[in-house]
């Protein structure tokens, strides 16, 4: 496959779901409807869907197959132990629980784990991540790398953990404090830019000298091996499956969201090395999801959850992958559109700070390239700057995010190449009508996870 330029998506179509097209007009009056919102947008009013590339992934037939056979059993069902075996063998963590998705398991042991006075670091926490964290009392704070902050620079791992930071921090807050480590690959945030294997090493040494706890949350662990492969010495000759493996290893456990790199619908799991802080977690799963060989999952999901977590891993599979994605970025940076470089594994990140620079941050130029998208193309992005991450200090003054990102997350195995040809032609209107864009004022929010449900007017 290497050796041509033309990525060909490694599968066939065998059924088909239409794409409704729209017109600006009723575009334009659907995003009023939706607040200039597009979470609030019905999916039938969208015509490329970049919202997200969770839980929007198109199953194999194998995957399907599955679902036919899934074991409905309440316990031990055949389709758990499926499940089980393959994320154990994995993770090599000896404690799988599984979960209706990833917040479900973040809820169960950073919940258990976090509290007041307590202090999680990341490279960079995921807002679910975060929501949780923070929503148990406890402090989570970033620790990303500088490269990871600068949209322009190359650095093969911008996804990287500062390790300095790390163990500055460490002393600073206390051992006994800090509620665990969280390493995101990639890191979704951040870029859906990689760690690298010696960063996860050096962490892991640092986390096993103050004895904290260092979890991965693996989303996009086979999308993290594909760059380790190709971008760090020594792992040339590994398959992407022994790299994942090997990462697993230098932690303590896991949280997943399988609706990333399973390629399923819904799911997700926690897999923990320690016993004690398994049965603490299986009890608090039992209480509000579901029997420890279900957790909120039915038996077909599980299977199918079982089948996409090896299917990931297979080499046209992630090349496909990850050199589309990078496909679409190159395209847009040849154009002149400004963006997060180099790019990510599932996404492709547009600096709207840059792109929109007449718009001020209080007046969220991400959100004004979201709500251009759309109006130009039924295009459904999402914005992750200072709607997703601002805070208000105690004035009412809003303290921006330190980017202003556009994220249009690619959905696993879903659209074509002229899809994608599509949306680089909708790009060619927006650089050409740059100037015209305007920003928008939040006119009601709630209290967490802010961009899911709220409210906007342009200015
Ligand atoms: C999606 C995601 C989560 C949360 O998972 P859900 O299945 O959406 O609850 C956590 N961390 C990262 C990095 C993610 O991408």
């Amino acid at each position: 496959m290497e050796e041509f330029k033309t990525i060909i998506e490694p599968f066939k179509i065998k059924m088909v779901e239409p794409i409704k097209v729209s017109t600006s007009d009723e575009r334009l009056s659907y995003l009023q409807q939706a607040h200039y919102n597009p979470f609030l947008l019905k999916s039938d009013e969208v015509m490329i869907d970049f919202l997200t590339d969770s839980g929007t992934s198109a199953m194999s037939a194998n995957q399907w197959a599955g679902i036919m056979v899934g074991d409905e059993s309440y316990a031990g069902a055949r389709s758990w132990n499926h499940m089980r075996e393959t994320v154990e063998t994995l993770s090599g963590h000896g404690y799988v629980l599984p979960t209706h998705q990833g917040r479900a398991g973040e809820r169960i042991l950073y919940g258990f784990l976090g509290g007041k006075g307590k202090v999680f670091i990341s490279n960079t926490h995921f807002d679910t991540t975060r929501a949780n964290i923070e929503f148990s009392g406890a402090e989570a704070i970033d620790i990303v790398i500088e490269e990871g902050k600068n949209p322009r620079e190359f650095h093969p791992f911008k996804g990287n953990m500062d390790v300095v930071k790390l163990e500055a921090l460490i002393q600073e807050k206390g051992a006994e404090n800090i509620g665990a480590v969280i390493l995101t690959v990639t890191n979704n945030s951040g870029g859906g830019q990689p760690v690298s294997m010696e960063n996860t090493r050096q962490v892991s040494a640092i986390c096993k000298k103050y004895g904290v706890h260092l979890f991965l949350d693996c989303c996009r662990v086979a999308e993290n091996a594909y760059f380790i492969k190709h971008r760090e010495p020594g792992f040339e000759n590994h398959t992407y499956y022994e790299i994942a493996q090997e990462m697993f290893r230098l932690t303590d456990g896991s949280v997943m969201s399988a609706k990333k790199d399973a390629l399923v619908n819904m799911g997700g799991f926690i897999t923990l090395k320690d016993e004690a802080l398994a049965n603490e977690c299986k009890n608090l799963l039992i209480i509000t999801e579901g029997f420890a060989t279900y957790g909120g999952l039915s038996g077909r999901d599980m299977e199918a959850l079982a089948i996409g977590l090896k299917e990931v891993f297979e080499p046209d599979y992630l090349h496909y992958r990850i050199r589309s994605t990078a496909f679409l970025g190159e395209r847009l940076r040849d154009m002149g559109v400004p963006l997060m470089w180099p790019i990510g594994g599932h996404a492709v990140y547009i600096d709207a700070k840059e792109l929109y620079d007449h718009i001020p941050v209080q007046e969220y130029p991400g959100q004004a390239l979201v709500c251009e998208l759309y109006k130009k193309g039924g295009i459904r992005t999402v914005e992750i700057g200072s709607v997703m991450f601002g805070k208000y200090d105690n004035e009412g003054k809003l303290i921006p995010a330190p980017m202003e990102l556009v994220r249009l997350a690619i959905p696993r195995r879903v659209y074509t190449q002229s899809h994608i040809e599509f949306v680089i032609e909708v790009f060619e209107k927006i650089m050409q009508d740059k100037a015209s864009a305007k920003g928008l004022k939040i006119v009601e929010e709630p209290l967490f996870l802010r961009h899911f449900t709220s409210k906007f007017e342009q200015l």
